[in-house]
């Protein structure tokens, strides 16, 4: 039988002759890679494969995958294969067998990470971090839910179990703080019917003792466009399909029973597979009271989502040779008015002619129908932008630990991994760009440790600091004058377009900056570009169509204005709180404060990415207080299905998520080491006389020292430490073919 997979790609160079091919096929000796002893089949930690190549790794991952073990180490990652099934490997049983074992101890889990990770907090008194990547429908969130619930079972109290019976113990607010939060921050795409549509930090705080104090949620990247625009095949946030589904909010709200009514969210699938949307509204709604919102607050919530599907019903029109649009039919204005709490006059004047500041005065602009319509679709993003963190910040309220109370934290990071488009944009490039910090931590983090097991062995080694093999690329995109910094130039200089960027952007970089190219010709159906970044990953080309107004993100001030007029309990006006308009700015200005332009929290005046730059960079400094653990998802395959490899998608996926890297970086030290006595067992046949010296240490010296005199082994190959022997990569399976000739 001819194994299909290995066909997919006729330039899939790594072909593999195993059992189940009989394929035969002429390949270049150099696109071939080592086989590994037989012993190595189907390891646990592919660090101890002595052929550490992308076949026998693909190749182990894949066998497997197929007896469904889908955790696997290597080296200091854990590497996940989505098996698209339900298997009884989460159960409170198998957690509570993982409790307080050794890696070696048990087979490669999610729960042996995690409770290393407790462990090491308890015992270093050190916070830890969880680090989950890898591309939609690779199962980061499914993951990140088992370990929270790991976290908040080992540090729950037997008290919080009969707690747990009266509604909303802490343990149950941490894991319930997700179905709230995915309700609104989850969508359906081709990918992931359940895709998360940002990225999130959950920190989970535990006292000194080791028990469950709180918790705090950080999130990233909400992608808005998706409020008012989908893809086919795909849906918008779960939330309006959920409220769309309960009859009692419909009449509430003004809302028609036909959601294709509400164009906003309509455009493509109003339903997914396997997918109750009323079954779902009552978990999220249960959720919502778990985690101690108040009637209102939740009301709140859903009525803003009702408006925001009457916002998108607005309708404008423009008279022949009028440069001005006029609202048309007012029915949709004066619901969403209605819900906002808002004067429908106000809000719709706001739209069409807003208040823009020329000189010293304030006139009232008309506006094109284009603009005007425009300015509505950035509202309803913002505004749903804005509520969405505001529910994050109130379930962080009801999570909210005693100071005095959290002694660490656990922190688990769920964010989208490398992303290569046909057309990638402003968001591929701050998601790579983050994912390219990630990949920096962890080289830097492998070198520590590496350096630490030298010198504790007492072995003399310089391992290399390969995390500054990424600073170019990341100075390319941070540093003044960088990529990210000319963008904030442009945006604040009059009449720049996004092509001056693009100018300004290939005079400052092209053939100077190795890291900076000019795009190929594009290759089947890619997308326009105009610069190309090289990552670790691969080199990426980037578009810069509409970054300009990407980055500034530009709101009408007015119509914020008037939803501040909104009654100061309401979500609606809450949400906004932070939001300082032109007008508010100078009323405090006038009052004698000071508007702290750019730096502050103001909102308005920062760009998007002086936002997200802030994040990251808190990020990054939080994880640098950590120490990290992390967890790789593998998409196995496209059509969502159980049991199927697509190698060449397996492969790309371990390029860019590091395990390749990381590899890489372990074949450069001693990657394979073997303690004395191990070694003096195993290999004994090869030096008889020398293994018979009954101290293991002293025995394994004499062995290694015949062996090289007798140019078995090369000096360079190896090093002994203190308590175990270390060899480069490749060696052992030398040593185990010698055995078994000897044997
Ligand atoms: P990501 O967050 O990486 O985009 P998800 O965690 O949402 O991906 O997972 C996508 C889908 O894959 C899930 O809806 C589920 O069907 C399946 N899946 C993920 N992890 C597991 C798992 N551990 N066991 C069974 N199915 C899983
Ligand atoms: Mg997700």
């Amino acid at each position: 039988m001819v194994n299909l997979d290995y066909m997919i790609d006729p330039g899939w160079p790594y072909l593999r002759l195993t059992d189940d091919v009989q394929l035969k096929k002429k390949v270049n000796k150099d696109d071939t890679q080592e086989i590994n002893p037989a012993n190595f089949e189907k390891t646990e930690d592919m660090a101890n494969l002595t052929f550490l190549n992308e076949a026998s790794v693909l190749h182990n991952l894949r066998q497997r995958y197929y007896s469904m073990m889908i955790y696997t180490y290597s080296g200091l990652f854990l590497v996940f294969v989505n098996p698209y099934k339900m298997l009884p490997i989460y159960t409170d049983s198998v957690a509570n067998m993982y409790v307080n074992k050794r890696r070696a101890e048990m087979p490669p889990h999610l729960f042996a990470v995690s409770d290393l990770a407790y462990r090491n907090m308890m015992s270093e008194k050190e916070n830890q971090s969880m680090l989950i990547t890898g591309e939609s429908g690779a199962g980061k969130t499914e993951n990140t839910k088992k370990v929270i619930s790991y976290f908040a079972r080992i540090g729950g109290s037997p008290k919080e179990e009969k707690a747990k019976k009266s509604k909303g113990s802490l343990e149950d607010q941490v894991v319930q703080a997700n179905p709230a939060i995915e309700a609104f921050g989850n969508g359906a795409t081709n990918r992931n019917y359940n895709s998360s549509r940002y990225g999130k930090f959950i920190r989970i705080h535990f006292s000194e003792k080791g028990k469950l104090v709180g918790g705090d949620i950080e999130h990233y990247l909400l992608e808005k466009s998706r409020v008012i625009k989908q893809a086919p095949g795909e849906r918008s946030f779960h939330i309006f399909y959920q409220i769309m589904s309960n009859e009692k909010l419909r009449k509430q709200f003004f809302l028609d029973d036909d959601i294709r009514k509400y164009n906003f969210v309509s455009q493509a699938e109003i339903t997914v597979p396997g997918m109750d949307d009323t079954e779902e509204y009552g978990i999220t709604d249960n959720a919502f009271d778990i985690m101690h919102f108040e009637p209102n607050e939740k009301n709140d919530l859903y009525k803003i989502c009702a408006a925001i599907m009457h916002m998108g019903n607005m309708t404008f029109k423009q008279k022949p040779r009028e440069e001005q649009a006029e609202a048309d039919d007012l029915t949709a204005a004066t619901t969403a008015s209605k819900l906002f709490e808002v004067d429908m006059e106000q809000f719709i004047g706001a739209l069409l002619k807003p208040k823009i500041k020329v000189g010293m005065e304030w006139v009232s602009k008309g506006q094109n129908i284009q603009q005007v319509e425009w300015a509505v679709g950035a509202l309803a993003k913002a505004i749903y932008a804005r509520m969405f963190g505001w529910l994050i910040a109130r379930c962080n309220k009801t999570l909210a630990s005693n100071p005095q109370d959290s002694a660490h934290w656990i922190g688990v990071l769920d964010i989208a991994g490398f992303e290569i488009f046909d057309n990638n944009s402003f968001e591929q490039l701050w998601i790579n760009f983050v994912n390219e910090k990630l990949q920096q931590y962890f080289n830097h983090h492998m070198f520590v440790l590496e350096q630490e097991e030298y010198k504790r062995e007492g072995i003399q080694w310089e391992f290399i600091d390969f995390g500054l093999d990424l600073q170019s690329c990341i100075d390319l995109i941070e540093k003044p004058l960088g990529i990210v910094s000319m963008l904030d130039e442009e945006c604040i200089v009059p009449k720049a377009s996004d092509s001056s960027y693009v100018d300004k952007l290939h005079t400052q970089h092209l053939g100077k900056h190795p890291n900076f190219q000019k795009p190929r010709p594009p290759k089947g159906k890619q997308g326009p570009a105009h610069f190309a970044i090289v990552h670790y990953a691969g080199t990426v080309r980037y578009s810069a169509d509409s970054w300009l107004d990407k980055n500034k993100d530009p709101l009408n001030d007015s119509v914020v204005a008037v939803l501040k007029t909104s009654d100061k309990k309401n979500v609606i006006y809450l949400i906004w709180e932070d939001y300082k308009t032109e007008v508010d700015r100078e009323a405090d200005a006038s009052r004698g404060k000071t508007t702290e332009k750019k730096k502050g929290k103001s909102g308005s005046f920062m760009t998007v990415s002086m936002m997200y730059r802030e994040s990251l960079n808190s990020l990054m400094s939080m994880l640098h207080q950590t120490h990290p653990h992390f967890i790789r998802c593998i998409i196995p395959n496209e059509q969502k299905k159980s049991g199927v490899i697509e190698a060449p998608l397996v492969l790309n996926q371990l390029t860019c998520n590091g395990v390749l890297e990381g590899i890489r970086i372990c074949r450069k030290g001693f990657p394979n080491r073997m303690v004395f006595k191990e070694f003096k067992y195993r290999y004994a046949i090869l030096a008889a006389d020398e293994a018979s010296e009954p101290d293991a240490e002293a025995a394994s010296k004499k062995m290694l020292e015949k062996l090289s005199a007798t140019n078995k082994l090369q000096l360079e190959n190896f090093k002994v430490g203190s308590t175990k022997v270390f060899f480069k990569a490749g060696i052992l399976a030398r040593l185990e073919e010698m055995r078994d000739h000897a044997l």
